[in-house]
């Protein structure tokens, strides 16, 4: 169904034209003159010179959190692959020197493509050892491979963040 839409009829002034030019004309001056003299109210970034900070509780790439001693925190519990909606987590298992201990991830591979970046895993995970804190947006790439992150990737991928010494829990 057409639906006729009432327009405003224009004014004798607004059919001169060269007057609503001019109008505008001094609004584009004004805003350029406001963000030449003072550039840091401006809305907008000169990417990728200027990058637009990222909120802290921003959920960007995945990291693998470490002990103390540099040991990978995980113990295999998969409970984040379990919690995972995009069955995108594998993890592989695997003893420690002492039988006694807790398990620990030997493979633990991420894919981002399938990844919806909805935080589930790092709510799963009993013992902090996952966190997607590093303020590193998706980042782009040439092949399917370049998005599959193995646990070398997750381990170093802290950023300006401490591996370790800011956990959570000990
Ligand atoms: S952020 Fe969500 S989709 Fe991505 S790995 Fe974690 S649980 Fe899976
Ligand atoms: S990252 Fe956390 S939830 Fe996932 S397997 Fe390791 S310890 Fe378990």
């Amino acid at each position: 169904m057409n639906i006729a839409i009432k327009r405003k009829p224009l004014s004798l002034w607004e059919k001169i034209y060269v007057p609503e030019i001019l109008r505008g004309m001094v609004i584009t001056a004004k805003h350029l003159f406001k963000n030449l003299v003072s550039p840091e109210k401006m809305m907008t970034h000169s990417w990728p010179d200027e990058h637009k900070p990222i909120p802290e509780n921003y959920r960007c790439e995945h990291r693998l959190m470490l002990r103390d001693h540099g040991a990978i925190r995980c113990t295999a519990c998969m409970l984040c692959a379990t919690a995972c909606p995009s069955n995108c987590i594998h993890i592989t298992a695997a003893e420690g020197e002492n039988p006694a201990a807790e398990k620990y991830a030997e493979e633990y591979t991420i894919d981002h493509l399938r990844c919806i970046y909805c935080g589930f895993c790092v709510e799963a995970c009993p013992c902090d050892a996952i966190r997607m804190d590093t303020q590193r947006p998706v980042s782009s790439g040439f092949s399917r491979e370049f998005f599959i992150r193995d646990i070398n990737y997750l381990k170093n991928n802290h950023g300006t963040k401490a591996p370790y010494s800011e956990a959570r829990y000990p």
